[in-house]
């Protein structure tokens, strides 16, 4: 699904130059839930970014989905977005002046799915995250946990290849947190692949696969023991 090859990405800062990922080889197959682990500066975020086309690697090669992605024009790119990406972010990053409902169909308006079809698509993904009953609410009405479910119900409803998350759990309290993973788990049990990036160990320990990720570089690649998994829940 995603496949990255010796990618490199470095950020001008003045006339100096900060060399952030340093050669990152690595694959994701369909149907993974798998988490980027790494403290913080590490390039996760850069790494997300880059994996969600919203930048671009000075080298190396990134395929998703078979497609190469490479040199896209800024309409090319939001169109692949479109079709093959969700996003959650640590911000929950909601238009405050629409509804649940509203948000959650954003992306169906951005796939040019007409207004009724998009208002039931949206609320069937409300339901699935457990807010059918606030869907008219705007999101200052609601609490972390809830906002976070309605982005990650925005997320599903463009019906996306792979769900890329950014420290998703990161505003979130404990409890809630693994809630909101016990969610994350669930769409993955559905087949969803799912990228999630943390700097929270418990977190990746809720994910099946972790890949650590250290000044740049990936220094450890491991399958999730899942019974020490459960074992934090
Ligand atoms: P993480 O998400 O793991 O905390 P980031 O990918 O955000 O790490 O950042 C990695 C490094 O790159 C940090 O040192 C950060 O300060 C730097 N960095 C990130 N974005 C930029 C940018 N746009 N310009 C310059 N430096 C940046
Ligand atoms: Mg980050």
């Amino acid at each position: 699904m995603i496949e990255i090859k010796e990618l490199h990405k470095s950020y001008k800062v003045g006339k100096n130059s900060l060399h952030v990922l340093k050669g990152i080889n690595f694959s994701v197959k369909e149907g993974e839930l798998v988490s980027i682990m790494g403290s913080s500066g590490s390039g996760k975020s850069t790494l997300l970014n880059i994996l969600g086309m919203l930048d671009e690697a000075d080298s190396g090669s990134y395929h998703l989905d078979g497609v190469q992605i490479k040199n896209l024009s800024e309409k090319v790119a939001a169109n692949y977005r479109n079709k093959f990406l969700g996003f959650i972010f640590q911000s929950f990053n909601l238009i405050n002046y629409k509804n649940a409902l509203d948000n959650v169909a954003l992306p169906l308006y951005y796939q040019n799915v007409g207004r009724r079809e998009r208002t039931d698509i949206a609320m069937s993904y409300l339901e699935k995250v457990g807010l059918a009953d606030w869907a008219k609410h705007l999101p200052t009405e609601l609490s972390g946990g809830q906002k976070q479910r309605v982005a990650i119900a925005r997320a599903l409803a463009g019906q996306p290849k792979v769900i890329l998350a950014d420290e998703l759990t990161g505003a979130l309290d404990t409890r809630t947190s693994y809630e909101i993973m016990d969610l994350i788990q669930q769409i993955n049990d559905e087949g969803k692949t799912i990228l999630v990036v943390t700097h929270e160990e418990d977190i990746a320990e809720m994910t099946k696969r972790i890949v650590n990720l250290k000044d740049g570089i990936i220094i450890d690649d491991k399958k999730v023991n899942q019974v020490k998994a459960m074992a934090n829940v």
